[in-house]
């Protein structure tokens, strides 16, 4: 004989989280769904461990399932599942307390959270689970058996203060979850829960990869409509209705990274990435892997063979999915890889988080974090190698994506190493072919500690800038960097492999030290063309003031006459430019006009100062030089039809 219905109170801290899911924590209400197939889906591993593990358990785990029904005219959505099932207490226990600790304490910061995303964040903390189930329903009916038992539990509430609880007969073993829809336009962002393609969205979006088959069921070919009609009043067995009924399987369950590498495809690799990237190319590259311990995840990542269009967007979005046991999270998962790597597609699959843990927890988690770390460092490794087995590749991955990885010279200092090994860039070694850095090392000179290297806005303008004159000369091999972020990461990386880096446009240079030629000749000659120069250079110094902070002899000319240089932090002109064009206001930065004293125009020009300190022809061609210096290497002059005039009037003059 069925005992009577109780009614039972819910745990005070129980309903105040029904109270705040009521009063919707949540924006996106689909998520109940997710919620119960989760719940449906441990339920299923539970039996299925138990029957392997208790072989006088009499369970039927020939078909686990999950099955949802609707039935519009009493407006209900069931989910229900032969799985483990509950016992009475169990029911109490489970679903009629919040049985983690905290739980009250949490609940008092959640109230004084001030909107509604402090809260979210909070509540990520532990699992709504089940309860979200009020979000939608005003009314959840559960039925329950317990695998080995015999007596069935039905327990209903309306998420107000209390729920009932009685004893169910002729239960199948298993639970059935049925929520009573609230109107569909009660409340705002309420869907169409009863609508066959809405199910079928939501299931495809957060629990595809369940590995339990979800099903629907749907009315037999021949009938129309999306929405189910009702089965009669026996709604909550439809299952063993006889109505024309067909059952569709929603989910693909097809999680790929949840199988062993040794059995997977790589046809089925590249059929996932598709799915994930919707890139019709292949990977260039594929990472699977595994974590066990204490926190146990599964990753499968891809690099892409080519970029996305806004790859440089500002709102582009980082490529890898988390999961949690098989259960959709979230996209564009920001705490699992760096902006830098934002092009890395995939999956990651976190056994240990609850399901509705927030961006901001997932930021200041540690173990979230010691994952990231281990991703970082795979996808670095699988990229080097392809840098030393797969040349060809590799070139065409730095072409796609070697700006962005630069990017992370500036984020992350713990891989700097790493990432200065993959860095390929032009250089004046072989115009035709990139170099790394080791390659570099492995070929400079005798004597030469530094890497050389300039940057520019193009290629060309830096292979023919007039700093690169006494090192093409005397045969040193300089880097051409032209992509932007070259501008900044080349000041603040400080060395590869104990050798710094040096801008050849940056700082003095003495390659004659470095050729270790400094011997006392030539340093007795260098001293007696300072002296001849010095009244020049202080008059020029006066008389450029406007425009450089500096006249010196240079080192680094061979057949320019002048060029102009920075000082160690200065600003380059290339980067002077990004900065202005991003709207910063910033002082004119003013570099170093540097003289070649074996130029026949630098020559003559000391000649004439010698001569006459006075003549205005002097001012002119001091304009002229700097004017010159400055075209050299693209740059822009300040005042191009005055420095056009003189030019032509001085023309003019020679003929
Ligand atoms: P969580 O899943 O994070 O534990 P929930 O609120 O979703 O939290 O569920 C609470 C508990 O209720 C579950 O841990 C489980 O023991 C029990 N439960 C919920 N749904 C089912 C189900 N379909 N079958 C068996 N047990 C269930
Ligand atoms: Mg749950």
């Amino acid at each position: 004989m069925p005992s009577p219905t109780q009614t039972l109170e819910f745990q005070a801290e129980t309903r105040q989280l029904l109270q705040l899911v009521i009063h919707s924590i949540y924006s996106n209400k689909d998520i109940f769904l997710r919620e119960l197939i989760s719940n449906a889906s441990d339920a299923l591993d539970k039996l299925r461990l138990e029957s392997l593990t208790d072989t006088g358990l009499d369970a039927d785990t020939s078909d686990l399932h999950i099955v949802l029904e609707v039935d519009a005219q009493a407006r209900t959505l069931t989910v229900r599942d032969n799985g483990i099932g509950m016992t009475r207490e169990d029911v109490v226990d489970l679903i009629g307390t919040i049985a983690k600790s905290g739980t009250a304490g949490l609940l008092a910061k959640i109230k004084e959270a001030k909107d509604a995303e402090a809260a979210q964040s909070l509540i990520g903390q532990f699992g709504v689970g089940f309860y979200s189930a009020f979000m939608v329903a005003d009314k959840v009916t559960l039925r329950t058996r317990r695998a080995g038992t015999e007596q069935g539990t039905a327990w209903e509430s309306d998420g107000e203060g209390t729920y009932t609880i009685a004893e169910a007969e002729g239960l199948p073993v298993g639970t059935s979850v049925t929520l009573h829809l609230k109107p569909a336009d009660s409340e705002d962002g309420l869907g169409d829960y009863l609508a066959a393609w809405k199910i079928r969205q939501i299931v495809k979006q957060y629990s595809d990869f369940i590995r339990w088959p979800i099903r629907m069921a749907t009315e037999a070919a021949g009938t129309t409509g999306d929405t189910e009609t009702g089965v009669g009043e026996d709604s909550e067995s439809a299952a063993e209705d006889t109505a024309p009924r067909e059952l569709e399987t929603l989910n693909s369950m097809k999680a790929l990274w949840a199988r062993p590498r040794s059995e997977v495809s790589e046809a089925e690799y590249h059929e996932f990435y598709q799915q994930i990237s919707h890139d019709w190319q292949a990977p260039a590259e594929t990472i699977h892997m595994r974590a066990e311990g204490t926190f146990e995840y599964e990753a499968l990542l891809f690099v892409p063979a080519h970029a996305p269009f806004d790859l440089f967007s500002r709102d582009s979005k980082r490529g890898v999915q988390l999961y949690v046991k098989r259960v959709f999270i979230m996209d564009d998962c920001d705490a699992l890889m760096p902006n830098y790597l934002r092009f890395v597609k995939g999956v990651v699959d976190a056994h240990d988080l609850s399901l509705n843990v927030s961006r901001e927890i997932l930021q200041h988690d540690r173990q979230i974090t010691a994952v990231r770390r281990r991703l970082v460092k795979k996808v670095l490794g699988a990229l080097k190698g392809v840098q030393s087995n797969r040349a060809e590749t590799y070139a065409e991955l730095w072409e796609q994506f070697g700006r962005v990885l630069k990017e992370g010279l500036l984020e992350d200092r713990d891989n700097t190493d790493a990432l200065l090994e993959l860095v390929s860039s032009a250089s004046t070694h072989d115009p035709e072919k990139p170099t790394t850095l080791r390659e570099y090392v492995a070929r400079m000179k005798d004597g030469q500690d530094t890497i050389y290297y300039l940057t520019g806005e193009t290629r060309a303008m830096v292979e023919n800038s007039p700093h690169m004159e006494a090192f093409t000369a005397k045969g040193y091999e300089v880097l051409i960097l032209t992509d932007p972020v070259d501008e900044v990461w080349t000041d603040q990386v400080p060395a590869f492999d104990g050798h710094r880096f040096q801008s050849i446009a940056k700082g003095q240079v003495d390659l004659d030290e470095a050729d270790g030629d400094g011997d006392d000749e030539a340093k007795a000659e260098k001293a007696q063309r300072e002296q001849d120069f010095a009244a020049l250079i202080a008059w020029l110094q006066n008389n450029l003031s406007d425009h450089v902070k500096q006249v010196r002899l240079s080192t680094r000319l061979t057949t320019s006459a002048a060029c102009l240089v920075g000082d160690a932090h200065d600003l380059t002109p290339t980067l002077e430019k990004m900065y202005r064009a991003m709207g910063q206001e910033l002082p004119p930065v003013k570099r170093i006009l540097e003289l070649n004293p074996t130029h026949p125009l630098i020559t003559a020009l000391r000649r004439a100062h010698e001569t006459n300190a006075d003549d205005p022809a002097l001012t002119d061609t001091a304009e002229l030089v700097h004017g010159s210096a400055l075209l050299a290497e693209g740059g822009d002059l300040p005042d191009p039809a005055r420095f056009t005039r003189l030019l032509t009037d001085r023309l003019t003059l020679g003929l």
